[in-house]
């Protein structure tokens, strides 16, 4: 059985001051027993949201990372720099980093080995665009970027990550995926793991599905069976929104 796992990606949203008033809000509630909730905060809002989560359930993610563990890359931040402060999660690969910040499929997978390598556990993004969606191109490109994105990972490494489908057209539009359609990819993606790896990896990665999830869609989405859960961004910043989003992964 996997356990559904809720992630806020906050993007470049809060300061840390309000991640800590955000947590005070939804302590209590937005920790369901069997649903894992993490929240993706810009690195300035990790420490004060990783003080401010301790003794409650909830798990602290940083939206990047670089995959070496020190040296010359001004601006950069390491897996043991976030690790030292409780970080247990990294989105990796998300469609805006790819898009503006030129991440390519061998940076994503340098920095999935290294979340490994550094004791945190990578949430992998992929997802076809628009124009790619209307070539009838999804699924390739979903093949390309998880088979890139999983290169050189154990088995046991594999079984332990996240995967979030993200339709990029659907990030942050209003417009999500139909249930049906993110299900499709989602199960093909787990057939992928499956001939990378072996059916019990497959059967144990999480895959979660993103774009434009909210408290009103969430049961929909999560009542099909390859749906592990959701990336949220937009929906995640209220703090009402994101425990209705919990309750609703459960
Ligand atoms: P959205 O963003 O929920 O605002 O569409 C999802 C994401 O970018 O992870």
């Amino acid at each position: 059985m996997r356990t559904p796992i809720i992630a806020g990606n906050w993007k470049m949203f809060k300061t840390a001051k309000e991640a800590a008033e955000f947590v005070r809000e939804v302590k209590g509630k937005a920790e369901i027993p069997g649903v894992e909730s993490v929240i993706c905060a810009p690195f300035t809002a990790l420490p004060a949201l990783a003080e401010a989560v301790k003794g409650t359930g909830l798990k602290v993610g940083a939206q990047n990372m670089h995959w070496e563990e020190s040296g010359a890359f001004t601006g950069e931040i390491s897996g043991p720099m976030l690790k030292e402060l409780g970080v247990e999660y990294v989105i990796i690969g998300h469609s805006e980093r790819r898009a503006y910040f030129a991440e390519t499929d061998e940076t994503v997978n340098k920095k999935v080995l290294a979340a490994f390598k550094y004791g945190l556990v990578p949430i992998i993004c992929v997802g076809e665009k628009l124009e790619e969606r209307e070539a009838g191109r999804t699924k390739e490109v979903c093949k390309t970027q998880t088979e890139a994105a999983l290169r050189g990972l154990t088995a046991e490494q594999a079984r332990r990550a996240v995967i979030a489908y993200e339709p990029v057209w659907a990030i942050g539009t209003g417009k999500s995926s139909s249930a049906e359609d993110a299900n499709e990819v989602i199960a093909y993606i787990r057939k992928l793991v499956g001939a990378l790896f072996d059916a019990g990896t497959a059967e144990a990665i999480r895959i979660q599905y993103g774009g434009s999830v909210k408290p009103g869609n969430i049961r929909e989405f999560m009542s099909r069976p390859d749906i592990d859960g959701a990336l949220v961004g937009g929906a995640s910043l209220d703090a009402a929104s994101y425990i209705q989003l919990v309750e609703g992964a459960r």
